[in-house]
């Protein structure tokens, strides 16, 4: 076993769904505790690890991964001890059905559940093709007898429901299937920048951690650069690989130049700063024309306007339990965000916001 994939493994087998992102704050304040001078939180949960700079006029940078990956709450507890829930996140509803996911108690306990499915037995004699199911209707199962069985094992409305899936290496050695690379990605990312900057003198004030409740509309990202008000932001996601189905993102083919979203364009200024570091650096991008959106969209409206661009890397089937992505990958995107955290100092930031 790699020692990245080892990491991988450890970060996306984490348990953390938005607004119960526990699990991956106590992740963060252990691998980044030894490297960074503070940490600080937001209101949300958003934490981040903060690097001190000696320079009073030393610009402050943020660094946002975030904590949260897809899954459901339970919304109802039926009379025969099965569950209703409500999505978090968006899901394709043809991945949801007969999954296996974990049940979160207040208490803490862990119970298994599946996600049930229409054997194809009562399809038979049905006219056509069956229509896409609603998650809504997709019933979870736990296997109790009854709604009173259920809750005496402490189960209520609003429990947190994580996908249940372990990872795996692929034969060739090169690529990992796993649930949750959006975005423990990013996890991974922000925890080995700040243990690779670890006692190197930087010229920017640096804030290194991971929002909340991205997943649910990019919430914790208001909450983190509202409260931080940093000069620039790097958002630091997964999006998906379109070279299966779609078109633009292909895995193993480096890290992406995010020019445009629908919440978010890059700016000259920062495009500039990006392609020379990543041709200085030697690093491998591709361009991305994104469909979705990231922190970013949030971040770069606040505090008067803040530059601000997504360091990512594109992964196939995202969002459901079984997504498959490069290593190598990884790693262009952790040496193309070490170069550009290492140059953005008073006079870089500067031409970035020169207008
Ligand atoms: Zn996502």
């Amino acid at each position: 076993m790699t020692d990245l994939f080892s990491k991988i493994k450890e970060v996306t087998e984490i348990s953390a769904i938005s607004g119960h992102e526990a699990p991956v704050r106590s992740y963060l304040r252990e691998k980044m505790g030894p490297h960074v001078d503070e940490f600080v939180t937001d209101g949300l949960g958003g934490l981040f690890g903060v690097r001190h700079a000696e320079a009073a006029d030393a610009p402050r940078v943020l660094v946002a991964a975030h904590m949260d990956e897809v899954g459901f709450l339970v919304s109802e507890i039926k009379a025969d001890g099965t569950f209703r829930v409500v999505e978090i996140g968006g899901w394709n509803p043809l991945v949801v059905s007969s999954q296996r996911f974990t049940l979160f108690t207040r208490e803490g306990r862990e119970i298994p559940l599946i996600s049930g499915s229409v054997p194809p037995h009562f399809l038979r004699g049905a006219n056509g093709s069956p229509s896409l199911p609603q998650v809504a209707d997709i019933v979870f199962d736990g296997g109790f007898a009854s709604k009173e069985e259920a809750e005496s094992y402490g189960i209520r409305p609003g429990d947190a429901i994580v996908p249940e899936s372990s990872a795996v290496l692929t034969a060739n050695g090169k690529n990992v299937i796993s649930k949750a690379w959006d975005n423990r990605y990013g996890v991974l990312m922000v925890s080995e920048l700040a243990q690779a900057l670890s006692g190197q003198k930087l010229g920017n004030e640096l804030y290194v951690g991971a929002n909340v409740q991205e997943e649910v509309g990019l919430r914790g990202a208001h909450a983190s650069t509202t409260k931080f008000a940093p000069e620039i932001f790097f958002a630091v996601d997964c999006s998906p690989a379109g070279d299966v189905y779609g078109n633009q993102g292909a895995i193993g083919e480096g890290t992406l130049l995010r020019f445009f979203d629908p919440g978010h364009l890059m700016l000259p200024n920062m495009k500039d700063f990006l392609l020379t570091t990543a041709e200085e650096a030697g690093v491998k991008y591709q361009y991305y024309c994104a469909k979705g959106g990231t922190d970013a969209g949030v971040a770069h409206l606040q505090s008067g306007g803040v530059p601000s661009t997504t360091i990512g890397v594109c992964a196939r089937y995202i969002h459901s339990h079984q997504t498959l992505y490069a290593m190598d990958d990884f790693l262009q995107a952790q040496a193309f965000l070490q170069a550009l955290i290492k140059k953005l100092d008073r006079s870089t930031v500067d031409l970035i916001k020169n207008y």
